[in-house]
């Protein structure tokens, strides 16, 4: 099969250019390298198993040029060209908007037009800041205020959802969106503000760990290779199609406790600094409370759960970071 990843030189999108590569996919990369990074794909460019079937294209989703060659080509299309990390869209917001939402209507626009099947990534942000947990698809929304510049990222992301939605609707396009819960594992950058990366480099510079706010903010976290699988099923499933669905891990665990985990899991003389946001943000910035996915709709369709539990991803991505660093 030949598969379009947009956004394939990114930290989820390289994972999934692998898992297709490893079972014997062409894969095609169109990334224009902003938040991705060449060096997230040099092992598989390098590895001469796979280097034949890896094409990398270096251009922009809104470039329709790009887009008409390579969807025109490939079977299905995995869509995970996005702006991410809340600190790159709070100072990005015009690029991370026009991205997001004329970028995936490109997209999706090309998708129908060569009748081809494509899934969308879309994200946890779109619920918003609600406090209640597990986080259902039907779920109401509830967003702060435009001042608060972080619900243009959630607003976007939900644009995307019922463009695609519209789409299968009107056109008939095969589309089923993920919406994704913190991803993490190895190869994420800390540059974008993502906490377990930028925490793991501290502890290991046995730095004092950067805790916003006063730590009791959750989040659910997802190993990279489980979410891969999660949205090769969906990709793969005739009933997903027309559809959203949450992907994500079972563990929630507040930042404290997270950054008190790393400190013990790599040894760390680090201590704790709490920092309060206003220290930490800017002025348009606001933290969501909670974010715990009720992933049983993906389980009953697709069988899929996540493998990995929060101490195996944290080892790993510690071990990781440490081989990086020499
Ligand atoms: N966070 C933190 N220290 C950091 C980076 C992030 O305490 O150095 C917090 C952040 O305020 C948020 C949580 O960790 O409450 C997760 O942040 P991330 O940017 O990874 O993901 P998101 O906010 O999009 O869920």
């Amino acid at each position: 099969m030949r598969v379009l990843i947009t956004g394939g030189a990114g930290f989820i999108g390289s994972h999934l250019a692998q898992a297709c590569l490893e079972r014997g996919d062409e894969v095609y990369i169109l990334d224009d390298l902003s938040t991705g990074s060449l060096d997230n794909i040099r092992p598989l460019q390098e590895n001469p198993d796979l280097s034949g079937r890896l094409f990398f294209h270096h251009d922009t989703i809104l470039n329709p040029d790009a887009l008409l060659e390579l969807v025109g080509i490939c079977d299905v299309v995995f869509h995970m060209a996005a702006a991410v990390g809340v600190r790159y869209i709070l100072e990005n917001p015009l690029h991370s908007i026009r991205i997001n939402i004329q970028g995936t209507d490109a997209v999706l626009a090309e998708c129908a037009r060569f009748k081809k099947r494509v899934l969308i990534a879309s994200s946890s942000e779109v619920y918003g800041k609600h406090l209640h947990a597990p986080l259902t698809e039907t779920d109401n929304i509830i967003y702060g205020p435009t001042s608060k510049f972080r619900w243009s990222y959630a607003a976007s992301k939900l644009m995307d959802e019922f463009t695609a939605l519209a789409y299968h609707r009107n056109r008939g396009l095969e589309v089923v969106t993920a919406r994704l819960f913190n991803t993490v594992g190895p190869r994420q950058t800390g540059a974008y503000g993502m906490v377990i990366p930028r925490l793991v480099s501290q502890a290991l510079a046995n730095e004092p760990l950067t805790v916003y706010g006063d730590g009791s903010q959750t989040r659910t976290f997802t190993y990279v290779k489980d979410v891969v699988e999660a949205l090769m099923g969906l990709v793969d499933h005739p009933e997903a199609l027309g559809d959203i669905f949450n992907v994500g891990g079972t563990e929630e665990i507040s930042i404290r406790d997270l950054a008190e985990r790393i400190i013990r899991a790599s040894g760390s003389s680090s201590e704790i600094r709490i920092i309060p946001y206003e220290d930490a943000f800017p002025a348009d910035f606001e933290d969501m409370q909670r974010r715990v996915p009720d992933i049983s709709k993906i389980l009953a369709l697709t069988g899929f759960v996540p493998r990995t539990d929060l101490d195996t991803i944290l080892s790993e991505v510690i071990r990781v970071a440490r081989e990086e660093m020499g």
